[in-house]
């Protein structure tokens, strides 16, 4: 039924408390690294809990979809390739209420709720818990054959499963690519082999979050006028996996006019866009950065 609703794969998972995981994310704010993103700070537990989300919740049903895109900007000026597609909150909330009613046709009395990055919920930890991918030394969730070109949401319900997925192994192995890749080494691996993003060195944190008038001095943004991939295109399970969004060249032309546009040309192209999240004094910030 996902499939028939356009994604790529889907998951089970019990819906239980992940203590680790909320101790890791309290670590991770104790020591700044969520730099301005001060909704981190909050729900930390609700984030390793879904039963703190939905009451007697049993279970989380997790969905992937992959957003690489089949052809990229050529030029100096580069975005994310997250962001060649429809913003994926509009899509997914789009794809988990088609999920929800063909599940209702079968099961009548099947409720969920869905979220797509919008409630206290750890995405990349319930997708890891569903047996989906292992969370990689790039901090991302990484999907073995979508690699972390990919966008999650779940449905959180009170329905019970006869069985739940299991997590699989964890396949990043000795490669540290993504780590050495960070222009900025945003990305730190600590003594337990665990990786840590620092948001505050992270060019995907500041050419999207960072809200500031200027944008560090010190920080390379290697081209990069909304996110960062520089992490993310050397990773192996990225390069093999296969282009996901059609982009056309109409609105491949539209994205190459965006470094020239005017404010309003500039909210048009980038209507339902992921894009739209950062206004156009940041972009125009952004460019100058380059
Ligand atoms: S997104 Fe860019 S700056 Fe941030 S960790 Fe990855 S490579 Fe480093
Ligand atoms: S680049 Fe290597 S270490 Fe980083 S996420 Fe990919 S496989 Fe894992």
């Amino acid at each position: 039924m996902a499939h028939e609703v356009g994604f790529d794969d889907c998951g089970i998972a019990q819906a239980e408390a992940i203590p680790q995981f909320s101790h890791s994310l309290q670590e991770w704010t104790a020591q700044g690294c969520h730099a301005s993103m001060s909704f981190m700070e909050q729900h930390q537990e609700m984030r390793g809990d879904p039963r703190l989300l939905v009451p007697d919740a049993k279970s989380v049903i997790s969905l992937v979809v992959g957003y690489k895109p089949s052809q990229t900007m050529q030029g100096p000026f580069r975005i994310a390739q997250y962001a060649y597609g429809e913003d994926y909150h509009e899509k997914i909330k789009r794809m988990l209420f088609a999920l929800i009613a063909r599940i209702q046709e079968r099961y009548p009395d099947f409720e969920a709720k869905p979220c797509v990055d919008t409630v206290p919920i750890s995405d990349k930890l319930w997708a890891m818990k569903a047996g989906l991918g292992w969370i990689g030394k790039n901090t991302l969730f990484v999907h073995p054959r979508l690699g972390s070109f990919c966008n999650l949401g779940e449905l959180v319900t009170v329905a019970e499963m006869d069985s739940y997925d299991s997590p699989v192994p964890n396949q990043c192995g000795e490669c540290h690519k993504c780590v050495d890749a960070c222009p900025n080494r945003a990305l730190k691996i600590d003594s337990n082999n665990k990786s840590m993003l620092d948001a505050r060195r992270c060019a995907s944190y500041h050419t999207i979050e960072n809200r500031l008038e200027q944008l560090p001095e010190n920080l390379r943004t290697n081209g990069y006028v909304f996110g960062c991939d520089c992490c993310q295109l050397v990773c192996p399970f990225n390069q093999q996996a296969p282009a996901s969004v059609e982009v056309s060249s109409e609105r491949l032309q539209e994205l190459e006019t965006l470094p020239v546009a005017d404010e309003s040309t500039f909210k048009q192209l980038t209507r339902h866009s992921p894009i739209s999240r950062i206004k156009y004094y940041q972009w125009r910030r952004n460019l100058e950065k380059k």
